[in-house]
């Protein structure tokens, strides 16, 4: 038998889902809520690039960091290493070219050479023919057997803990040797890449127009405690939220500190 309908009618429809569970449920699916037009983010970053937008205050910048390292504790590279050597390797065959992309290649090449005598004695032509995935492989060959090359004949057949000596090898510039500096020896050292060069001039954290430039600013203005991660959390998060094309603000943890006008949801 039916029941007796008593008090208020249920509604008919579902109420509408609120505009802030709406933006969540895109965000979860790595869409970004509002995303503006693509020349006014480019004008944006522009401005940025020349220092348009405003400062971040100390007490600001600490907070982001302290996000970053409550978020990721112990941030790491992505790229696939088991020694200085192999990590200064790996850093070398990933200029112009992705972490992904490195890592399908090394594993046999690692396994054929961990050190730089094993390196040396597998030869250019090998090397070639084992990281021909990677871009620029002819020239990452020779850098990579001439460098090994000389670790043995100038440092004893080890990766030296001096950006000097880094610098001086081929194929390695700063970003390189503060990579090598920061991932193999634990040095404070902040490795500008593209991301990080982005990052910096779109938030404000640190504008610059060129990567040494933002990594001197960078330097400054980072705290001592989180310095030893900073350029890991940075590179992560350029490379997962704060996308060149389409960044996901929508997502972003530092979202209400980022200064950049083309932010592509309000904070
Ligand atoms: S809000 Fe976050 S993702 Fe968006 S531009 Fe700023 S730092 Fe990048």
């Amino acid at each position: 038998m039916a029941k007796k309908a008593t008090g208020k009618a249920l509604p008919r429809k579902t109420a509408k889902k609120p505009p802030v569970r709406k933006a969540l449920t895109k965000a979860s699916k790595g869409r970004a809520a509002d995303v503006k037009p693509a020349d006014k983010r480019a004008k944006t970053d522009a401005k940025a690039a020349t220092a348009a937008v405003p400062p971040w205050k100390p007490a600001e910048i600490e907070e982001a960091f302290r996000r970053f390292q409550a978020a990721n504790p112990e941030p790491k590279t992505e790229l696939t290493y088991v020694n200085p050597f192999t990590l200064l390797v790996a850093v070398v065959l990933s200029a112009q070219a992705t972490d992904v992309g490195v890592n399908k290649a090394t594993p046999a090449l690692f396994a054929l050479a961990d050190t730089p005598a094993k390196m040396a004695a597998l030869g250019e032509d090998r090397i070639r023919e084992l990281i021909k995935t990677i871009g620029l492989f002819r020239t990452k060959a020779k850098n990579v057997a001439a460098l090994s090359h000389i670790l043995i004949a100038e440092h004893g057949g080890e990766v030296p803990r001096s950006r000097e000596a880094l610098e001086a090898l081929p194929g390695v510039g700063r970003k390189t040797a503060n990579v090598v500096l920061n991932c193999a020896f634990g040095e404070h050292t902040i490795a500008v890449d593209t991301h990080i060069f982005r990052i910096g001039n779109r938030t404000g954290l640190a504008t610059g127009k060129d990567p040494f430039e933002v990594e001197e600013k960078l330097e400054r203005v980072i705290p001592a405690a989180y310095k030893r991660h900073a350029h890991h959390w940075l590179i992560l998060h350029g490379r997962y939220t704060c996308i060149a094309r389409k960044p996901l603000c929508e997502k972003c943890i530092i979202g209400d500190l980022c200064k950049w006008p083309g932010k592509t949801v309000a904070a």
